[in-house]
């Protein structure tokens, strides 16, 4: 490969960070050039609702690597720079500072962007979003003084927040829209599940319950809320969903719907240009699907792929999604998408118990497992899914059946 080729990535996170190094280790000899609008190395961004906002794990502990090991890559890191404009005729992208730089080619790694509350006052001061360290930093600094914090929105990172401010010590609501909490990720079961822990360890649940607009008042601020009782907090956290930052790609003419379009190479509809990570649009074999996935897996994965694409070492993207959530002492692991099931399964005690798993299916089709405290079972769903080899319903719910013993004969 001529040295004189050039890689652009754009965006500086999981999925740039993976590209990057793949990259150099199939052996890809031009420059790379990773272009961030965040002023940071790019760091794990789960830890950011856990260890991280909870005070456990510094900055440099969450780094995904160390700033030496792209220098040793020869990797250009452009931080706190933002992409403005891609030109597809010069094979330029422009920045904001307006440079402009040459890529032979160009990989898209943008993520996405929180989705802002459409109700007055969600602009005002204490009131919080959380994407980056820089949210995380101005939640932190507001933890030190505040006793009372609102959520809005029980999906995971709401409630991952809700647990790691709760673990400070504040007073912690969390407001939920719909009838149940994680109502659009996961089964009734452990919706129940995920209240009865967060009531236990003092977390108050409000389900539907929608915020029309949040105050400033004498003492801080106040959620006007459907129900009776509006809620006074010291601070607000919104935690409401993410869109995909697609808008570079569909101004440059990239296909794009709900994420940049690729095919199972991750090549988008100009064969020079990748997109890997939150921002794709992509298809999944094992579930015959085109889906978006928020998940750092997913963006690594992606990302070894357009790197074995682009160094002609081809190798097409079919992995399972997994994910994972950290809340209390609840580790949950999450194998296959669920999406579309008619029966769960639950193995332990949901009840009463903190460890069990949940197995989805869709009539005989076993498409998921949500395994919380529970390292075996979630192995077991994702060696299963991962190979093909469907489960049967009725061996699972058989408590004495061992897990390796429930496999659809
Ligand atoms: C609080 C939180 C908790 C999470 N927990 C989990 C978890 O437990 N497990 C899990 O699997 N996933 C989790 N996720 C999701 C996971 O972090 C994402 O799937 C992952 O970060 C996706 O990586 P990415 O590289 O595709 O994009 P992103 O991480 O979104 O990064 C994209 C980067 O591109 C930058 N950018 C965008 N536009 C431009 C531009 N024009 N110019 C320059 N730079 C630009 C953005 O600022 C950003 O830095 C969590 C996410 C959050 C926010």
């Amino acid at each position: 490969m001529p040295k004189s080729k050039s890689v652009i990535i754009i965006g500086a996170s999981h999925a740039a960070a993976q590209t990057s190094v793949s990259l150099r280790q199939a052996g890809w000899e031009g420059t790379i050039t990773v272009i961030g609008d965040e002023a940071v190395l790019p760091y794990h961004r789960p830890p950011l609702s856990k260890d991280f906002l909870s005070g456990q794990k510094a900055i440099d502990e969450i780094l995904i690597r160390p700033a030496e090991s792209y220098a040793a890559a020869n990797i250009e890191m452009k931080l706190g720079v933002r992409v403005t404009a891609i030109d597809r005729t010069n094979k330029t992208v422009q920045t904001e500072a307006g440079e402009t730089l040459h890529y032979d080619k160009l990989i898209l790694t943008m993520g996405a962007r929180i989705r802002r509350l459409p109700v007055p006052g969600e602009g005002l001061e204490n009131v919080y979003y959380l994407r980056d360290t820089a949210d995380v930093l101005a939640i932190k600094k507001k933890v030190e003084t505040a006793k009372t914090a609102v959520i809005i929105g029980g999906g995971y990172i709401g409630l991952e927040t809700a647990a790691s401010l709760r673990k400070q010590g504040l007073a912690v609501t969390v407001l939920e829209a719909m009838p149940r909490i994680l109502q659009r990720v996961t089964a009734p079961q452990l919706s129940t599940f995920y209240k009865r822990v967060h009531i236990e360890e003092g977390v108050k649940i409000l389900e539907n319950v929608s915020a029309s607009a949040i105050q400033k008042t004498e003492t801080g601020l106040n959620v006007v809320t459907g129900c009776e009782q509006n809620l006074a907090a010291d601070m607000v956290i919104i935690g409401i969903g993410v869109i995909p930052n697609v808008e570079l790609a569909a101004e440059a003419g990239l296909t794009v719907g709900n994420g940049i379009e690729v095919n199972e190479f991750c090549q988008t509809s100009d064969p020079d240009i990748y997109a890997a990570g939150d921002v794709t649009w992509h298809y999944n074999g094992l579930y015959d699907t085109h889906i978006r996935l928020e998940s750092v897996p997913n963006a690594t994965e992606q990302g070894k792929t357009v790197a074995a694409h682009i160094t002609s070492k081809p190798k097409s993207y079919n992995s399972l999604p997994w994910f994972w959530s950290d809340q209390f002492d609840l580790k949950l692991q999450i194998a296959g998408l669920s999406t579309g099931y008619d029966a769960v399964v639950i193995r332990g005690n949901i009840e009463q118990g903190r460890s069990f798993a949940a197995y989805y299916f869709k009539g005989d089709r076993f498409l998921a497992v949500d395994a919380v405290n529970a390292p075996r079972d979630f192995m077991f769903g994702k060696i299963s899914l991962t190979k093909g080899v469907n489960l049967d319903p009725a061996l699972l719910a058989d408590a004495e059946c061992v897990l390796k013993n429930c496999v659809m004969p």
